[in-house]
């Protein structure tokens, strides 16, 4: 597991968007996030989810988060400029944003990707990021400093068998967090990439439903990359992928 040490109050008064904010690892880090102090903006596709996270953070007595319901597979290159503007009019800033919604597709031989769900896949996790990132960027430089963070993995910068669209996907999220980290190197941003590991979310059920789940990590284990990356101990960090297992 990435060794470090989560220190109390480390994310008070930042704000911090967090895209899959309803389940797994989105949830998780939403909660962390909340409890070390910052108030968090929930992005999602299910309402109902989202609620649900803001009912959690609220009965713990912690900032009040906002909700942003939206579809990346349906949104617009406009949904995403009216967001980010609503947050830099409510907010003022953006002190971090973890770009960690996608979604699996199918895993199939390369051959019998169906072009439909090929699509799916890249609207989400490929075209969805880039809008999200290009959108968030103006208001993530409003910060002092600010993070941005992507989701790769363990198929993100290792092509394997039946992972198509998904692997293809977060090879070219890698490419899109080294390209603006490039950019804005020496700026206030700084841009990486969490590979989570194997995790025990619907996510990894979907993709290894026989498995013993007792045997993965949770979400709450693999957290201490989360919190060191959105945190002012990663400000010198930029354009690096990092294993939180
Ligand atoms: P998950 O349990 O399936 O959660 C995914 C989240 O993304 C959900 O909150 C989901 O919302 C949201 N989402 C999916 N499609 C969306 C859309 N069209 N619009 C808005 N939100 C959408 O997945 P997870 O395991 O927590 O994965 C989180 C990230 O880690 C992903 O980027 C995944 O690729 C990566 N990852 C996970 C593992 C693992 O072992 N779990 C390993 C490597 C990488 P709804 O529930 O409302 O659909």
């Amino acid at each position: 597991m990435f060794e470090y040490t989560i220190i109390d109050k480390s994310l008070e008064n930042k704000i911090i968007l967090i895209t899959g904010a309803g389940a797994g690892i989105g949830k998780e880090a939403a909660i962390t996030y909340a409890k070390l102090g910052a108030t968090v903006i929930l992005l999602g596709k299910t309402v109902s989810k989202l609620e649900a996270v803001y009912d959690e953070i609220i009965a713990l007595g912690l900032a009040e988060p906002a909700i942003i319901p939206l579809d990346l597979k349906g949104a617009t290159k406009q949904n995403y400029i009216d967001m980010s503007a609503t947050i830099a009019s409510q907010f003022g800033r953006l002190d971090g944003a973890l770009l960690n919604a996608s979604i699996l597709g199918e895993l199939t031989p390369f051959t019998q990707i169906h072009e439909q769900i090929f699509n799916d896949v890249m609207k989400v996790n490929v075209n969805a990021q880039y809008l999200l990132a290009q959108a968030l960027i103006p208001t993530l430089q409003l910060a002092p400093n600010a993070s941005l963070i992507f989701t790769s993995s363990g198929v993100g910068n290792q092509g394997r068998a039946y992972w198509g669209a998904y692997s293809i996907s977060k090879f070219a999220t890698e490419g899109m967090m080294q390209v603006i980290a490039d950019e804005y190197e020496n700026s206030t941003l700084r841009t990486n990439a969490i590979n989570p590991g194997a995790t025990n979310t619907g996510m990894r059920t979907s993709a290894y439903p026989a498995e013993d789940k007792d045997k993965l990590a949770t979400a709450t284990d693999i957290m201490p990359l989360y919190v060191y990356l959105m945190s002012d101990d990663s400000i010198a960090v930029n354009g690096k992928t990092i294993k939180a297992q």
